[in-house]
């Protein structure tokens, strides 16, 4: 990626509709605001308009932040208030309108992305946000990912506060967002008696000059925040929880006057520094991470070998087998490819049985370069039968871009025994009992590739494929950044 490049970030905001290019680090090349609008053909005709401002030759993916309910696998819209953009297919006009990926979440979510890479919880990893403005918008990050359970998790407003509060239009009672947001802040303040035009300031001064009604409205509305993001802590333990939003400062100056409360769940409130910008910024970081393919194993570019790696007999392929049934990665062994050659030809000696084994090595890699993106593979061979630069080649044409490697072992006189006990049912061409000691000093100096993380496997011991399975599935996630 050239320093040139960068992606269209948009945020669907109650008002405005906001545009930006943005660099892969964040930074804004260029911005657009323009008024929205609440009819859904009006309102994605005017994205549109304003993807076409922002496109260009470098452009390498589209990423919006949507209000409302968003399928964040599928990117699929779900619901809305103000603006319902359920039912469009806006994800894929887009990407047919525009020939570029397209990244679509929740706005809040976008804004997580944006204030846990450059805002306010920079570098942390696991963070939890909520936006405070008409209504309670909500996400949660996870070892940097935004958590999406099936469909879209992170519906922050509607945790249950008050069990028997106001109605909410989710269904429930007693949603934070109910209690807490801007709307009920209103309804706080008409029900002590204050008059329609009485902001927060007005009532932040009286209460911190010890008035007893504006002290009694920080409390009915301050109150149930603080139970939820306790909640929050206390399901997700993140490192800081962010209050973003119009009114996500005036929401975390409130708490300062609830009484003091130590729980387990104590947890460090911040409040989000990227205001505005935190949705553009966020969708185009977005739509960076989804053109390279690190929004999640299935979009990945390029492909991922898993090497099951040994000496002859070191029992390398009934653990690959059971890899592969367990992970569901298809399973390539260099002997399922060779065997059915030395079973038609005939009279293949022991320098033919190698060539054999070069050209089934090939079509192993061969195979998986005729496969789609984000394929996993796992393929058992003894790697070692072939320089380190054969095997580099191979991976670099097949696009493999992640490898890890299980090691299988065991001690020479194990696997001598192992391969004396198969040599009478080996195909001709393999080399019979005499290779036994050649087997043995091989064993003594092989060791694995180490192209990536290495798993060393006893294959003596009994085996916890559950927990090896695990480990492969970390060894060949997507890098976190
Ligand atoms: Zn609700």
């Amino acid at each position: 990626m050239t320093s040139e490049t960068f992606a269209i970030g948009v945020d669907i905001g109650g008002t405005n509709l906001r545009a930006a290019r943005v660099a892969p680090s964040g930074e804004i090349l260029q911005k657009e605001v323009t008024p929205g609008s609440r009819d859904p053909s009006r309102a994605l005709a005017l994205i549109e308009e304003l993807i076409r401002k922002m496109n260009g030759t470098s452009a390498v993916a589209i990423g919006v932040g949507v209000p409302g309910r968003v399928n964040g696998w599928s990117g699929e819209v779900l619901s809305g208030g103000y603006l319902d953009l359920s039912g469009h297919d806006m994800k894929g006009n887009l990407a047919r309108a525009f020939g570029r990926p397209v990244a679509i979440e929740n706005d809040c979510g976008m804004a997580l992305v944006a204030e846990a890479r450059l805002g306010a919880a920079q570098g942390l990893s696991d963070v939890v946000m909520m936006t405070i403005g008409t209504g309670i918008g909500g996400a949660v990050m996870q070892s940097r990912q935004l958590v999406h359970g099936k469909q879209c998790a992170g519906q922050l407003g509607h945790l249950v506060v008050s069990v028997d509060g106001q109605p909410c239009r989710c269904g429930q009672r007693g949603c934070v967002e109910t209690e807490s947001s801007g709307s009920s802040l209103r309804r706080h303040l008409a029900e002590a008696g204050y008059d329609q035009n009485t902001m927060f300031e007005d009532v932040l001064r009286l209460a911190t000059s010890g008035d007893r009604n504006a002290l009694a409205v920080m409390h009915s509305w301050a109150a149930p925040l603080r139970a939820a993001i306790r909640t929050l802590s206390a399901a997700f333990d993140p490192e800081v929880v962010i209050l973003g939003g119009g009114l996500g400062d005036a929401a975390a100056r409130a708490q300062a006057f609830l009484p003091t409360l130590h729980s387990w769940y104590d947890v460090e409130v911040r409040i989000a520094v990227l205001g505005d910008d935190a949705g553009v910024i966020g969708s185009g970081l977005a739509a960076f991470d989804l053109a390279s393919g690190q929004r999640g194993p299935s979009s990945e570019v390029g492909k991922r070998l898993l090497m099951v790696n040994g000496v002859p007999a070191s029992g390398k392929s009934s653990l690959a087998r059971a890899i592969s049934v367990e992970t569901g990665w298809p399973l390539l062994g260099l002997d399922t490819i060779k065997t059915p050659f030395l079973e038609v030809l005939e009279n293949v000696d022991r320098s033919g049985n190698r060539l054999l084994g070069k050209a089934s090595y090939k079509a192993i890699f061969s195979i998986i370069e005729e496969s789609p993106e984000g394929a996993t593979f796992v393929v058992d061979a003894w790697f070692g039968f072939q320089p380190l630069a054969l095997l580099e080649e191979h991976i670099n044409m097949a696009r493999i871009t992640r490898v890890a490697e299980l090691w299988c072992r065991a001690p020479p006189e194990v696997l001598a025994g192992r391969y004396a006990d198969r040599s009478s049912r080996r195909v001709a061409g393999h080399p019979g009992l005499s290779y036994v000691p050649e087997l043995v000093e091989l064993a003594k100096r092989a060791g694995p590739f180490r192209l990536g993380p290495v798993l060393d496997i006893d294959t003596t011991a009994p085996q916890d494929i559950d927990a090896v399975a695990s480990w492969a599935r970390r060894a060949l996630a997507p890098a976190k950044r």
